[in-house]
Protein backbone atom coordinates (compact mmCIF):
# COMPACT_ATOMS: atom_id res chain seq x y z
CA UNK A 1 0.00 0.00 0.00
CA UNK A 2 2.50 2.12 0.95
CA UNK A 3 4.06 2.00 -2.72
CA UNK A 4 1.32 2.78 -4.42
CA UNK A 5 0.19 5.82 -1.93
CA UNK A 6 4.10 7.56 -2.41
CA UNK A 7 3.21 7.78 -6.31
CA UNK A 8 0.98 10.56 -4.61
CA UNK A 9 2.69 11.61 -2.04
CA UNK A 10 6.36 12.43 -4.19
CA UNK A 11 3.93 14.61 -6.22
CA UNK A 12 5.87 18.59 -5.56
CA UNK A 13 4.58 19.93 -2.28
CA UNK A 14 2.73 22.86 -3.02
CA UNK A 15 0.76 25.44 -1.27
CA UNK A 16 -3.06 25.80 -1.37
CA UNK A 17 -6.38 23.91 -0.66
CA UNK A 18 -7.08 20.28 -1.60
CA UNK A 19 -8.59 19.88 -4.90
CA UNK A 20 -11.11 17.67 -6.27
CA UNK A 21 -8.47 15.12 -7.60
CA UNK A 22 -5.92 15.10 -4.94
CA UNK A 23 -8.46 13.97 -2.92
CA UNK A 24 -10.20 11.34 -5.12
CA UNK A 25 -6.68 9.77 -6.11
CA UNK A 26 -5.90 9.84 -2.09
CA UNK A 27 -9.48 8.28 -1.37
CA UNK A 28 -8.57 5.41 -4.18
CA UNK A 29 -6.04 4.01 -2.23
CA UNK A 30 -8.06 4.69 1.62
CA UNK A 31 -11.07 3.28 0.48
CA UNK A 32 -8.21 0.06 -0.24
CA UNK A 33 -6.83 0.44 2.67
CA UNK A 34 -10.00 0.48 5.25
CA UNK A 35 -11.52 -2.63 3.10
CA UNK A 36 -8.15 -4.43 3.42
CA UNK A 37 -8.84 -3.85 7.27
CA UNK A 38 -11.86 -5.45 7.00
CA UNK A 39 -14.58 -2.90 7.21
CA UNK A 40 -17.81 -3.82 5.53
CA UNK A 41 -18.14 -1.91 2.29
CA UNK A 42 -21.42 -0.96 3.19
CA UNK A 43 -19.60 0.76 5.59
CA UNK A 44 -16.28 2.04 3.66
CA UNK A 45 -18.88 3.59 0.77
CA UNK A 46 -20.84 6.39 3.37
CA UNK A 47 -17.80 6.99 4.99
CA UNK A 48 -15.60 7.85 2.10
CA UNK A 49 -18.34 10.14 0.51
CA UNK A 50 -18.17 11.89 3.65
CA UNK A 51 -14.43 12.62 3.32
CA UNK A 52 -14.71 13.81 0.04
CA UNK A 53 -17.23 16.52 1.17
CA UNK A 54 -15.17 17.29 4.12
CA UNK A 55 -11.05 17.25 2.57
CA UNK A 56 -11.83 19.32 -0.82
CA UNK A 57 -11.31 22.95 -0.35
CA UNK A 58 -9.50 22.04 3.07
CA UNK A 59 -5.61 24.38 3.59
CA UNK A 60 -2.60 21.95 2.87
CA UNK A 61 -0.52 22.41 5.72
CA UNK A 62 2.64 23.85 4.40
CA UNK A 63 5.57 20.67 3.88
CA UNK A 64 3.20 17.83 3.74
CA UNK A 65 1.68 16.52 0.35
CA UNK A 66 -2.04 16.77 -0.50
CA UNK A 67 -2.47 12.60 0.02
CA UNK A 68 -0.70 13.50 3.34
CA UNK A 69 -2.98 15.66 3.69
CA UNK A 70 -5.65 13.23 2.85
CA UNK A 71 -4.69 10.81 5.18
CA UNK A 72 -5.08 12.77 8.21
CA UNK A 73 -8.22 14.00 7.29
CA UNK A 74 -9.23 10.70 7.12
CA UNK A 75 -7.46 9.44 10.30
CA UNK A 76 -9.17 12.03 12.05
CA UNK A 77 -12.52 10.95 11.12
CA UNK A 78 -12.02 7.55 11.99
CA UNK A 79 -11.45 8.83 15.37
CA UNK A 80 -14.53 10.63 15.34
CA UNK A 81 -16.37 8.13 14.47
CA UNK A 82 -15.10 5.60 16.76
CA UNK A 83 -16.29 7.60 18.97
CA UNK A 84 -13.50 10.20 20.89
CA UNK A 85 -13.99 9.35 24.46
CA UNK A 86 -13.76 6.36 26.03
CA UNK A 87 -17.22 5.20 27.66
CA UNK A 88 -17.18 3.02 30.93
CA UNK A 89 -19.68 0.54 31.87
CA UNK A 90 -22.59 2.30 33.32
CA UNK A 91 -23.57 0.86 36.76
CA UNK A 92 -25.43 3.14 38.33
CA UNK A 93 -28.54 1.62 39.23
CA UNK A 94 -30.45 -0.39 42.04
CA UNK A 95 -28.46 -2.95 42.46
CA UNK A 96 -28.19 -5.99 41.47
CA UNK A 97 -26.87 -4.50 38.16
CA UNK A 98 -27.38 -7.06 35.52
CA UNK A 99 -24.76 -7.06 32.92
CA UNK A 100 -25.97 -9.11 30.03
CA UNK A 101 -23.39 -10.60 27.58
CA UNK A 102 -24.03 -11.20 23.83
CA UNK A 103 -22.49 -12.61 21.02
CA UNK A 104 -21.41 -15.29 18.69
CA UNK A 105 -19.82 -18.41 19.59
CA UNK A 106 -16.33 -18.21 20.19
CA UNK A 107 -16.37 -14.37 20.26
CA UNK A 108 -14.84 -14.52 24.10
CA UNK A 109 -18.11 -13.71 25.92
CA UNK A 110 -17.19 -16.13 29.01
CA UNK A 111 -13.33 -14.93 29.01
CA UNK A 112 -14.47 -11.45 28.93
CA UNK A 113 -17.48 -12.62 31.51
CA UNK A 114 -14.31 -13.57 34.18
CA UNK A 115 -12.38 -10.16 32.44
CA UNK A 116 -15.39 -7.66 33.59
CA UNK A 117 -15.78 -9.04 36.62
CA UNK A 118 -12.36 -9.25 37.50
CA UNK A 119 -11.96 -5.72 37.23
CA UNK A 120 -15.25 -4.52 39.29
CA UNK A 121 -14.17 -7.10 41.73
CA UNK A 122 -10.25 -5.96 42.06
CA UNK A 123 -10.88 -2.28 41.05
CA UNK A 124 -14.52 -1.01 41.74
CA UNK A 125 -14.58 -2.95 44.88
CA UNK A 126 -18.02 -4.69 43.78
CA UNK A 127 -19.10 -7.76 45.05
CA UNK A 128 -20.17 -10.01 41.78
CA UNK A 129 -21.59 -12.75 40.23
CA UNK A 130 -21.24 -14.76 37.74
CA UNK A 131 -23.91 -17.05 36.28
CA UNK A 132 -23.71 -19.14 33.05
CA UNK A 133 -26.63 -19.36 30.79
CA UNK A 134 -25.03 -21.30 28.22
CA UNK A 135 -27.15 -24.54 28.15
CA UNK A 136 -26.24 -25.78 24.82
CA UNK A 137 -22.17 -26.94 25.02
CA UNK A 138 -22.08 -29.20 27.89
CA UNK A 139 -18.69 -27.72 29.41
CA UNK A 140 -19.60 -24.31 29.22
CA UNK A 141 -20.83 -23.97 32.89
CA UNK A 142 -17.75 -25.61 34.07
CA UNK A 143 -15.82 -22.83 31.91
CA UNK A 144 -16.67 -20.23 33.55
CA UNK A 145 -16.98 -22.27 37.26
CA UNK A 146 -13.15 -22.46 36.81
CA UNK A 147 -12.68 -19.03 35.93
CA UNK A 148 -14.28 -17.69 39.02
CA UNK A 149 -11.83 -19.62 41.17
CA UNK A 150 -8.73 -18.68 39.24
CA UNK A 151 -9.99 -15.27 39.67
CA UNK A 152 -11.55 -15.85 43.08
CA UNK A 153 -15.15 -14.84 42.07
CA UNK A 154 -18.44 -16.09 42.47
CA UNK A 155 -20.45 -18.26 40.49
CA UNK A 156 -23.82 -18.96 40.06
CA UNK A 157 -24.39 -23.00 41.45
CA UNK A 158 -24.92 -25.31 38.77
CA UNK A 159 -28.13 -26.79 38.56
CA UNK A 160 -28.22 -29.53 35.57
CA UNK A 161 -31.57 -29.24 33.23
CA UNK A 162 -32.76 -25.67 33.61
CA UNK A 163 -33.59 -23.31 30.47
CA UNK A 164 -31.88 -20.26 30.01
CA UNK A 165 -34.42 -18.07 31.42
CA UNK A 166 -34.47 -19.87 34.29
CA UNK A 167 -31.11 -20.05 35.48
CA UNK A 168 -31.56 -16.19 34.45
CA UNK A 169 -34.20 -15.82 37.25
CA UNK A 170 -32.16 -17.62 39.36
CA UNK A 171 -29.07 -15.41 39.18
CA UNK A 172 -31.33 -12.28 39.69
CA UNK A 173 -32.44 -13.99 43.19
CA UNK A 174 -29.40 -14.54 43.78
CA UNK A 175 -27.90 -11.63 43.01
CA UNK A 176 -30.87 -9.61 45.67
CA UNK A 177 -30.49 -12.43 48.44
CA UNK A 178 -26.44 -12.38 48.43
CA UNK A 179 -26.50 -8.54 48.27
CA UNK A 180 -24.60 -8.26 45.29
CA UNK A 181 -23.82 -5.21 43.42
CA UNK A 182 -23.65 -6.69 39.47
CA UNK A 183 -24.70 -9.97 38.20
CA UNK A 184 -22.60 -10.46 34.86
CA UNK A 185 -24.75 -12.91 32.84
CA UNK A 186 -22.84 -15.11 30.20
CA UNK A 187 -25.30 -16.42 27.42
CA UNK A 188 -24.76 -18.77 24.73
CA UNK A 189 -24.12 -18.09 21.41
CA UNK A 190 -24.74 -19.77 18.02
CA UNK A 191 -22.23 -20.16 15.14
CA UNK A 192 -24.33 -17.88 12.78
CA UNK A 193 -27.08 -15.35 13.85
CA UNK A 194 -30.33 -16.98 13.78
CA UNK A 195 -33.93 -16.85 15.14
CA UNK A 196 -33.67 -18.97 18.28
CA UNK A 197 -30.53 -17.63 19.58
CA UNK A 198 -32.32 -13.90 19.33
CA UNK A 199 -35.57 -15.17 20.54
CA UNK A 200 -33.72 -16.92 23.63
CA UNK A 201 -31.48 -13.67 24.13
CA UNK A 202 -35.14 -11.50 24.16
CA UNK A 203 -36.27 -14.14 26.85
CA UNK A 204 -33.17 -13.15 29.26
CA UNK A 205 -33.58 -9.81 28.61
CA UNK A 206 -37.33 -9.54 29.49
CA UNK A 207 -36.07 -12.18 32.57
CA UNK A 208 -33.48 -9.93 34.21
CA UNK A 209 -33.55 -6.63 32.65
CA UNK A 210 -30.14 -5.47 32.21
CA UNK A 211 -28.80 -2.36 32.31
CA UNK A 212 -25.89 -2.69 30.16
CA UNK A 213 -26.02 -5.36 27.29
CA UNK A 214 -22.48 -5.77 25.81
CA UNK A 215 -22.13 -7.01 22.11
CA UNK A 216 -18.79 -9.40 22.31
CA UNK A 217 -17.08 -9.60 18.81
CA UNK A 218 -13.64 -11.00 17.76
CA UNK A 219 -11.71 -7.96 15.93
CA UNK A 220 -11.33 -10.55 13.26
CA UNK A 221 -14.47 -10.40 12.25
CA UNK A 222 -14.98 -9.21 8.26
CA UNK A 223 -17.67 -8.07 6.35
CA UNK A 224 -19.64 -10.32 8.76
CA UNK A 225 -19.48 -7.50 12.11
CA UNK A 226 -22.26 -5.43 9.90
CA UNK A 227 -24.93 -8.44 10.11
CA UNK A 228 -23.81 -9.72 13.25
CA UNK A 229 -24.35 -5.71 15.39
CA UNK A 230 -27.28 -4.78 13.61
CA UNK A 231 -29.00 -8.16 13.92
CA UNK A 232 -28.29 -7.96 17.96
CA UNK A 233 -28.51 -4.63 18.19
CA UNK A 234 -32.24 -4.60 15.89
CA UNK A 235 -33.25 -7.39 18.07
CA UNK A 236 -32.29 -7.37 21.48
CA UNK A 237 -31.01 -4.14 22.20
CA UNK A 238 -27.04 -3.35 22.94
CA UNK A 239 -25.72 -0.59 24.84
CA UNK A 240 -22.25 -1.13 23.90
CA UNK A 241 -19.84 -2.96 22.58
CA UNK A 242 -16.65 -5.30 23.59
CA UNK A 243 -13.78 -5.96 20.99
CA UNK A 244 -11.88 -9.27 21.84
CA UNK A 245 -8.52 -10.50 20.43
CA UNK A 246 -7.18 -7.09 19.59
CA UNK A 247 -3.88 -8.91 20.51
CA UNK A 248 -4.25 -10.81 17.06
CA UNK A 249 -2.95 -9.54 13.73
CA UNK A 250 -6.35 -8.25 12.92
CA UNK A 251 -6.33 -4.72 11.60
CA UNK A 252 -9.67 -4.00 13.27
CA UNK A 253 -12.28 -2.88 10.42
CA UNK A 254 -14.70 -4.69 12.37
CA UNK A 255 -14.51 -1.90 15.38
CA UNK A 256 -15.57 0.71 12.52
CA UNK A 257 -18.39 -1.37 11.01
CA UNK A 258 -20.47 -2.29 14.16
CA UNK A 259 -19.64 1.48 15.44
CA UNK A 260 -21.20 2.64 12.06
CA UNK A 261 -23.94 0.16 11.97
CA UNK A 262 -25.38 0.68 15.85
CA UNK A 263 -23.54 4.00 16.81
CA UNK A 264 -23.11 2.16 20.67
CA UNK A 265 -19.90 2.34 21.69
CA UNK A 266 -16.93 0.42 21.48
CA UNK A 267 -16.78 -0.26 25.64
CA UNK A 268 -13.63 -2.47 26.02
CA UNK A 269 -10.97 -4.35 24.38
CA UNK A 270 -10.01 -7.76 24.84
CA UNK A 271 -6.21 -8.20 24.52
CA UNK A 272 -5.05 -12.02 25.59
CA UNK A 273 -6.79 -14.73 27.23
CA UNK A 274 -6.01 -13.83 30.21
CA UNK A 275 -8.45 -12.49 32.90
CA UNK A 276 -6.44 -9.32 32.95
CA UNK A 277 -6.02 -8.54 29.37
CA UNK A 278 -8.74 -6.43 29.34
CA UNK A 279 -8.52 -2.38 28.21
CA UNK A 280 -10.49 0.97 27.65
CA UNK A 281 -11.04 1.73 24.22
CA UNK A 282 -8.50 4.03 22.38
CA UNK A 283 -10.01 5.10 19.14
CA UNK A 284 -6.77 6.45 17.89
CA UNK A 285 -5.52 3.31 18.48
CA UNK A 286 -7.26 1.81 16.31
CA UNK A 287 -7.21 4.47 13.82
CA UNK A 288 -4.29 3.96 13.09
CA UNK A 289 -4.55 0.11 12.91
CA UNK A 290 -6.89 -0.01 10.46
CA UNK A 291 -5.61 2.80 8.31
CA UNK A 292 -2.01 1.35 9.10
CA UNK A 293 -0.39 4.90 8.14
CA UNK A 294 0.41 6.40 11.63
CA UNK A 295 4.00 7.58 10.58
CA UNK A 296 1.53 10.11 7.71
CA UNK A 297 -0.22 10.75 10.39
CA UNK A 298 2.35 12.01 13.01
CA UNK A 299 4.27 13.92 10.09
CA UNK A 300 1.21 16.17 9.42
CA UNK A 301 0.37 16.68 12.68
CA UNK A 302 4.54 17.78 13.44
CA UNK A 303 3.83 20.01 10.67
CA UNK A 304 0.95 21.56 11.63
CA UNK A 305 2.62 22.02 14.95
CA UNK A 306 5.43 23.92 13.06
CA UNK A 307 3.01 26.30 11.71
CA UNK A 308 1.58 27.13 15.13
CA UNK A 309 5.08 27.98 15.98
CA UNK A 310 5.87 29.72 13.20
CA UNK A 311 2.37 31.96 14.09
CA UNK A 312 3.82 32.05 17.59
CA UNK A 313 7.23 33.21 16.03
CA UNK A 314 5.74 36.05 14.01
CA UNK A 315 3.58 37.38 16.92
CA UNK A 316 6.40 37.66 18.59
CA UNK A 317 8.02 39.53 15.87
CA UNK A 318 5.31 42.30 16.32
CA UNK A 319 5.20 42.12 20.30
CA UNK A 320 9.07 43.27 19.65
CA UNK A 321 7.98 46.40 18.06
CA UNK A 322 5.82 47.13 20.62
CA UNK A 323 2.84 46.75 18.82
CA UNK A 324 0.86 44.94 20.77
CA UNK A 325 -2.97 46.00 20.06
CA UNK A 326 -6.10 44.16 21.09
CA UNK A 327 -6.54 42.50 17.83
CA UNK A 328 -3.26 40.52 18.73
CA UNK A 329 -4.09 40.31 22.19
CA UNK A 330 -7.12 38.13 20.67
CA UNK A 331 -5.16 35.82 18.28
CA UNK A 332 -2.65 35.32 21.50
CA UNK A 333 -5.48 34.08 23.60
CA UNK A 334 -6.92 31.97 20.59
CA UNK A 335 -3.55 30.65 20.51
CA UNK A 336 -3.07 30.25 24.03
CA UNK A 337 -6.61 27.81 23.82
CA UNK A 338 -4.98 25.58 21.10
CA UNK A 339 -1.48 25.22 22.52
CA UNK A 340 -3.33 23.91 26.43
CA UNK A 341 -3.41 26.86 28.08
CA UNK A 342 -0.82 29.49 29.74
CA UNK A 343 1.94 27.44 28.26
CA UNK A 344 1.45 28.76 24.43
CA UNK A 345 3.61 31.88 23.45
CA UNK A 346 4.75 32.87 27.14
CA UNK A 347 6.20 29.67 27.69
CA UNK A 348 8.38 30.73 25.16
CA UNK A 349 9.36 33.89 26.65
CA UNK A 350 12.42 33.73 29.02
CA UNK A 351 11.24 35.34 32.58
CA UNK A 352 8.28 33.07 31.81
CA UNK A 353 7.01 33.19 35.39
CA UNK A 354 6.78 36.21 36.39
CA UNK A 355 4.82 36.78 33.40
CA UNK A 356 2.56 33.77 34.12
CA UNK A 357 1.77 35.34 37.74
CA UNK A 358 1.29 38.70 36.52
CA UNK A 359 -1.49 37.10 33.86
CA UNK A 360 -2.81 34.66 36.21
CA UNK A 361 -3.44 37.74 38.73
CA UNK A 362 -4.86 39.88 36.05
CA UNK A 363 -7.44 36.57 35.34
CA UNK A 364 -6.32 35.22 32.57
CA UNK A 365 -7.40 31.37 33.20
CA UNK A 366 -8.22 28.95 30.31
CA UNK A 367 -12.16 28.85 31.55
CA UNK A 368 -12.50 32.47 30.42
CA UNK A 369 -10.40 33.22 27.50
CA UNK A 370 -13.77 32.45 25.39
CA UNK A 371 -15.48 35.14 27.14
CA UNK A 372 -11.81 37.77 26.73
CA UNK A 373 -12.19 36.87 22.70
CA UNK A 374 -16.29 37.29 22.80
CA UNK A 375 -15.33 40.75 24.47
CA UNK A 376 -13.09 41.79 22.10
CA UNK A 377 -15.20 40.16 19.11
CA UNK A 378 -17.52 43.22 20.39
CA UNK A 379 -15.43 45.89 19.86
CA UNK A 380 -15.03 47.84 16.85
CA UNK A 381 -11.80 47.35 14.92
CA UNK A 382 -10.57 50.76 15.47
CA UNK A 383 -11.66 50.20 19.29
CA UNK A 384 -9.29 47.06 19.15
CA UNK A 385 -6.32 49.33 17.32
CA UNK A 386 -6.80 51.68 20.02
CA UNK A 387 -8.23 50.90 23.51
CA UNK A 388 -7.36 54.11 24.59
CA UNK A 389 -10.71 54.98 23.45
CA UNK A 390 -12.52 52.48 25.50
CA UNK A 391 -14.39 54.93 27.49
CA UNK A 392 -17.49 54.64 30.20
CA UNK A 393 -20.20 54.28 27.28
CA UNK A 394 -18.24 52.06 24.97
CA UNK A 395 -17.19 49.92 27.71
CA UNK A 396 -20.80 49.34 28.87
CA UNK A 397 -21.72 48.50 24.73
CA UNK A 398 -18.83 46.02 24.55
CA UNK A 399 -20.09 43.90 27.72
CA UNK A 400 -23.86 43.68 26.50
CA UNK A 401 -22.72 43.02 23.07
CA UNK A 402 -20.54 40.19 24.60
CA UNK A 403 -22.89 39.23 27.23
CA UNK A 404 -20.25 40.15 30.12
CA UNK A 405 -19.96 42.90 32.83
CA UNK A 406 -18.42 46.34 32.55
CA UNK A 407 -15.80 44.62 35.28
CA UNK A 408 -15.07 42.05 32.92
CA UNK A 409 -14.04 44.26 30.25
CA UNK A 410 -12.17 46.22 32.44
CA UNK A 411 -9.85 43.60 33.45
CA UNK A 412 -9.21 42.84 29.99
CA UNK A 413 -7.98 46.53 29.26
CA UNK A 414 -5.99 46.23 32.41
CA UNK A 415 -4.33 42.50 31.66
CA UNK A 416 -4.11 43.73 27.65
CA UNK A 417 -2.34 47.23 29.40
CA UNK A 418 0.14 44.95 31.59
CA UNK A 419 1.03 42.66 28.70
CA UNK A 420 1.90 45.58 26.21
CA UNK A 421 4.30 47.16 28.67
CA UNK A 422 5.91 44.36 29.92
CA UNK A 423 6.51 43.45 26.07
CA UNK A 424 7.75 46.37 25.22
CA UNK A 425 10.31 46.10 28.42
CA UNK A 426 11.32 42.59 27.37
CA UNK A 427 11.70 43.94 23.65
CA UNK A 428 14.09 46.65 24.62
CA UNK A 429 16.15 44.40 27.09
CA UNK A 430 19.45 42.69 25.74
CA UNK A 431 18.64 38.71 25.27
CA UNK A 432 15.23 39.03 25.71
CA UNK A 433 12.66 38.42 22.79
CA UNK A 434 15.47 38.96 20.35
CA UNK A 435 17.72 36.62 21.98
CA UNK A 436 14.83 33.85 22.05
CA UNK A 437 13.99 34.64 18.10
CA UNK A 438 17.78 34.01 17.64
CA UNK A 439 17.83 31.40 19.49
CA UNK A 440 14.70 29.39 17.53
P1 LIG B 1 -17.52 -17.60 23.93
O1 LIG B 1 -17.89 -18.80 23.15
O2 LIG B 1 -18.05 -16.37 23.31
O3 LIG B 1 -17.87 -17.71 25.36
O4 LIG B 1 -15.92 -17.47 23.81
P2 LIG B 1 -14.81 -17.82 24.91
O5 LIG B 1 -14.80 -16.80 25.98
O6 LIG B 1 -14.96 -19.23 25.33
O7 LIG B 1 -13.49 -17.60 24.05
C1 LIG B 1 -13.14 -18.39 22.95
C2 LIG B 1 -11.63 -18.43 22.83
O8 LIG B 1 -11.13 -17.14 22.56
C3 LIG B 1 -10.94 -18.90 24.08
O9 LIG B 1 -9.87 -19.75 23.74
C4 LIG B 1 -10.38 -17.61 24.68
O10 LIG B 1 -9.22 -17.84 25.44
C5 LIG B 1 -10.10 -16.79 23.46
N1 LIG B 1 -10.15 -15.35 23.70
C6 LIG B 1 -11.16 -14.60 24.23
N2 LIG B 1 -10.83 -13.30 24.28
C7 LIG B 1 -9.59 -13.19 23.77
C8 LIG B 1 -8.70 -12.09 23.54
O11 LIG B 1 -8.98 -10.90 23.80
N3 LIG B 1 -7.49 -12.38 22.98
C9 LIG B 1 -7.13 -13.64 22.67
N4 LIG B 1 -5.93 -13.84 22.12
N5 LIG B 1 -7.94 -14.70 22.86
C10 LIG B 1 -9.16 -14.48 23.41
MG1 LIG C 1 -19.04 -19.08 26.37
Amino acid sequence: LSDRLSGIFDRLTRRGSLSAEDVDAALREIRRALLEADVALEVVRPFVERIKEKAVGVEIIRSVTPGQMVVKIVHDELVATLGEEAVPIDLHATPPVAVMMVGLQGSGKTTTTAKIARRFTTRDKRKVLMASLDTRRPAAMEQLKVLGEENGIETLKIVPGQTPTQIAERAMTAGRLGGYDVVILDTAGRLHVDEALMHEMADIKRIADPHEILLVADALTGQDAVKVARSFDERVGVTGIVLTRVDGDGRGGAALSMRAVTGKPIKLIGVGERADALEDFYPKRIADRILGMGDIVSLVEKAAANIDQEQAEAMAKKLQKGSFDLEDLKSQLQQMEKLGGLSGLMGMMPGVGKARKQMEAAGVDDRIVKRQVAIINSMTPKERRKPELMKASRKKRVAAGSGTRVEEVNKLLKMHRQMADMMKSMGKKKGGLAGMLGGM
